[in-house]
């Protein structure tokens, strides 16, 4: 029995049957917490830790929204759950190139991915809530950040829970699902907030459906493989499908303008990934090949290019980022 499973099962015998959204919420605290999740001997691989040039297109994106609404000098850079801190690297270094100096601030709850991050961006700011950004026009990204977020389950309006049932974790009810995230609305609303008062561009990429829709979208992910969401609480990455519908509700609400949703690919292909990957493998021909199956992993309809999609949403006297329609 993992640490965790021992703390939840005194948890659920002292106070009943615990939420899906408190249960999945436990479980990336402790995980995140506990170790870097990453890369080939971790247990998933994101698009940044792909290739650099995911980040240098959202850098790209991020610079030309920046300069379109007249380069404020008090904008910063900010990004919600920065893993490894690759994705800030690599867009920093284009947006660096196109002028912009503003402070880096990050928002990350992990001390273990904090140190990777300070490694990664000397002189960088750290917050543990989003509601502790300064307010500054915020050039914002937000890579599968969402999806880490708890969510809530309910089947027939009844809240799905956690209980411990033959000596093992088990749900207590099954049927059809309904799926909403009340840490994803606020944590969007909070960032639309922000942008309606001080300006700016936010784009956040994740996999999910551009609908609304029910479904039962948990999944547990452990050495590049699926796992079951009950077992091992702790040790494997709980996600669920983000709801762009609901981000970009969430979004108006604050006062923000959310653009379409597009796919990844899509997005990446309009940015001009194709040719950002010619030049490095002209640059590097012994890297052409690599850089050839990147892009594909990071646009192909069979990987990640469908299912992962893109949002940007900002601010009223802000330009909309590049690559919506
Ligand atoms: N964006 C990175 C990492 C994705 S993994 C990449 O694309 O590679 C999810 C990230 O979100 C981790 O850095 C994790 O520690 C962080 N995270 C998860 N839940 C969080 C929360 N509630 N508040 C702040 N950061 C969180």
């Amino acid at each position: 029995m993992t640490p965790l499973e021992r703390a939840l099962r005194e948890r659920i015998a002292a106070d009943g049957p615990m939420t899906v959204e408190a249960y999945m919420e436990a479980c990336n605290n402790y995980y995140y917490a506990t170790r870097d999740p990453l890369g080939a001997r971790g247990d998933f691989t994101t698009a940044p830790e792909i290739s650099q040039i995911f980040g240098e297109l959202v850098g790209a994106a991020l610079a030309d929204c920046w300069k379109r609404a007249g380069a404020p000098a008090d904008a910063i850079y900010a990004e919600l759950g920065p893993g490894r801190g690759t994705l800030a690297s690599d867009a920093l270094r284009v947006m660096r190139g196109a002028g912009f100096r503003g402070e880096v601030h990050l928002i990350e709850t992990s001390p273990h991915l904090r140190d990777l991050q300070e490694q990664a961006l000397p002189g960088a700011h750290w917050h543990e809530r989003l509601d502790a950004l300064p307010a500054r026009p915020l050039l914002l990204v937000a890579n599968e950040f969402l999806d880490a977020l708890p969510i809530r389950q309910q089947v027939g309006g009844i809240e799905r829970r956690v209980l411990v049932a033959a000596g093992g974790l088990a749900f207590d009810r099954d049927g059809e699902i309904v799926e909403t995230s009340p840490a994803r609305d606020e944590a969007v609303a909070s960032i639309g907030t922000c942008l309606a008062a001080k300006g700016g561009a936010a784009i956040f990429i994740d996999y999910g459906h551009e609908r609304s829709a029910p479904g039962d979208t948990l999944q547990a992910v452990r050495g590049h493989r699926y796992a079951a969401v009950l077992a091992d609480p702790g040790e494997q990455d709980l996600t669920s499908h983000v709801d762009f519908q609901a981000v970009a509700n969430a979004a108006r609400a604050a006062g923000a303008i959310a653009t379409d949703v597009v796919t990844q690919g899509e997005w990446l292909i309009r940015l001009g990934i194709e040719a950002r990957a010619q030049a490095l493998s002209r640059a590097n021909p012994d890297r052409a090949e690599a850089l050839h199956a990147a892009v594909n992993r990071l646009t192909s309809s069979h990987q990640m290019g469908s299912l992962f999609k893109v949002i940007a949403i900002h601010s009223p006297g802000w330009p909309a980022a590049a690559g919506f329609a």
